[in-house]
């Protein structure tokens, strides 16, 4: 038995749980938001019970103090030792890693390579494991990649049509992200269905305020909609998903933008947000599309359409699949969404049980039983597959 914690720092954040391992029992969970801005909020929720502290936290590492010290006041650990693994999200992993790996001097500087494809990202995380290696410097330290699984995709499905030396010399290409998420899914279809995970041939929808698709042949990622960037692939929240790529250039032409600039346009300010004008929440967008507001009904049909489009068109490409899995917020909670998706994709014989999809955060089958393929609901867990390789790594210590 072991106390690990599953780690996912941001620029100004940090989310943690901390697990018994193997059991995968949850001990605390909590996150720390506007760290170096004021007014930092800390909370943590310890057997069902949430505390909530405000104050300023100056950087990462103040925020894993006051981390520590509320495990040690609210006696999830008896000391800082009891803590024998972190594991850490890290976003990009570049062409290094399939797979996670001890946070040694050498993944550290990959880690570090790979920050051009990840500007914001891979430094925050590397901060995080930064701080926790100062202050629990006896921990065994694992970093886990949102691109690892996505390293199984053949060339011609991360080999952009551009000069093939933009491919050798700057490392342009397809990576995916949410490879955590999607291989959870893949995992949990196994596990479900009795199949061996070689076996799974799986469409995973992770539809969240970021979202992506990933087309699973043979246990393997074998197409996934995110690219280079997290910005490519379906709508989402405030992304503009692909867009034709001659845009970016007219804009900063009639606009007099920066490719900054247009950068954030596609990033912050696109998708479900600028479409509707509303929000870039779908619950938002729901509730104005029902009552008759037209940008968000349109903003909604794109975001239906987009999946449909990539789902049917990874379903060709692998030549066919046995299930169609949902997750993230908008797939493990949105009723009508999974309704539109899943009535788009008739032509392909698929078809919803739509009393077993009135439901919400909750694992269960909704495809009807003459559906040609099974279509689950499965929440994801992102958080328990970093404490399982944190473990991995430690157990092989
Ligand atoms: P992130 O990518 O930030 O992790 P989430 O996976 O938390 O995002 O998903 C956020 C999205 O999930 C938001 O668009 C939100 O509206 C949607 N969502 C959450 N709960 C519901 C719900 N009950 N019904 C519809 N959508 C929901």
């Amino acid at each position: 038995m072991a106390i690990v914690m599953s780690v996912n720092a941001g620029s100004s954040s940090l989310k943690f749980q901390v697990y018994e391992m193997p059991e995968e029992k949850v001990l605390a969970k909590g996150l720390v938001e506007r760290i170096g801005l004021n007014d930092g909020v800390f909370s943590i929720t310890v057997d069902g019970q949430k505390y909530t502290t405000t104050c300023d936290i100056p950087d990462h590492e103040a925020a894993v103090r006051m981390l520590v010290d509320a495990l040690l006041e609210h006696h999830v650990v008896n000391s800082l030792d009891d803590i024998k693994a972190v594991g850490h999200r890290i976003v990009h992993g570049g062409e290094f890693y399939s797979d996670s790996v001890e946070a040694s001097t050498d993944a550290v500087e990959k880690v570090e390579e790979c920050i051009p494809l990840a500007p914001l990202h891979n430094p925050a995380g590397l901060v995080g494991y930064k701080s926790f290696s100062k202050l629990l410097p006896d921990a065994s330290q694992t970093f886990v990649f949102d691109t690892a699984f996505h390293q199984t995709m053949p060339a011609e499905n991360f080999i952009y049509p551009i000069p093939y030396e933009y491919y050798e010399e700057d490392k342009i290409r397809r990576y995916g992200f949410h490879g955590t998420s999607h291989k959870y899914l893949t995992q949990r279809y196994a596990e479900i269905t009795g199949k061996k995970p070689e076996d799974v041939q799986i469409i995973t929808c992770h539809l969240g305020n970021g979202g992506s698709i990933t087309a699973v042949k043979d246990g393997k990622s074998f197409k996934t909609s995110m690219g280079l960037t997290p910005l490519a692939g379906i709508e989402m929240g405030t992304r503009s998903g692909d867009i034709d790529p001659a845009i970016p250039g007219v804009l900063m032409q009639r606009h007099n933008l920066t490719a900054q600039e247009v950068d954030n346009i596609l990033n912050k300010k696109s998708g479900l947000l600028g479409v509707s004008g509303v929000s870039s929440d779908s619950r938002d967008i729901e509730n104005a599309a029902k009552e008759g507001n037209e940008r968000a009904k349109l903003a909604s049909k794109i975001f239906d359409d987009r999946v449909i489009e990539t789902v049917g068109g990874y379903y060709a490409l692998m030549g066919g699949a046995d299930a169609i899995l949902f997750a993230g917020g908008i797939g493990e909670n949105s009723i009508t969404t999974r309704e539109a998706i899943i009535d788009g994709l008739a032509a392909l014989g698929v078809k919803l049980d739509h009393e077993a999809n009135n439901c919400r955060g909750k694992e269960v089958k909704i495809s009807a039983d003459d559906s040609s393929m099974d279509v689950y609901v499965i929440p994801t867990d992102e958080e328990v597959m970093i404490a399982r390789d944190a473990y991995k790594n430690l157990a092989a210590e």
